[in-house]
């Protein structure tokens, strides 16, 4: 094996990917080569920092700011989510949620029939009261 098959397949020899034939003859060259041997620990470290770098992780700062940009970025508003489930192809929930949003709203704006207490100055108060002495005053009712 000259140095240049050898070369070629370090990569395949670090793996495990070789033949049995073919991993003997590039172990027994670097066994006997020296720049061979110095590119496979090369090429080694290398594969190493790789692999650190794919099994890091981030720190709790940097979590904590991404977990922070997310939900500001993914995170609908209180109107867009209102607008989408008004907006949502559901066939029943659409009329009934516009429905129930009309009858919410005239509710709210249609005036009262129930006659409105005016502040006073003058409080109401009940003085030498009889529970025993009721006078009735509609007599229909009897
Ligand atoms: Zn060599």
């Amino acid at each position: 094996m000259n140095h240049e098959d050898c070369i070629d397949a370090l990569h395949d020899h670090h793996f495990g990917e070789l033949d049995r034939a073919r991993d003997e003859q590039v172990r027994s060259h670097l066994a006997e080569c020296g720049d061979c041997a110095l590119e496979y620990c090369r090429l080694r470290a290398d594969l190493d920092r790789l692999d650190a770098l794919a099994t890091a992780r981030p720190g709790p700062a940097v979590r904590v700011a991404l977990r922070a940009k997310v939900e500001s970025e993914f995170t609908p508003s209180a109107w867009s989510r209102l607008v989408a489930f008004c907006t949502l192809r559901v066939p029943i929930y659409q009329p009934v949620a516009v429905l129930a949003l009309v009858v919410a709203v005239v509710a709210l704006a249609w005036p009262t029939d129930a006659p409105s207490s005016a502040r006073t100055d003058h409080p109401t108060v009940v003085d030498q009261f009889d529970g025993s002495d009721v006078r009735i005053v509609d007599h229909r009712v009897l």
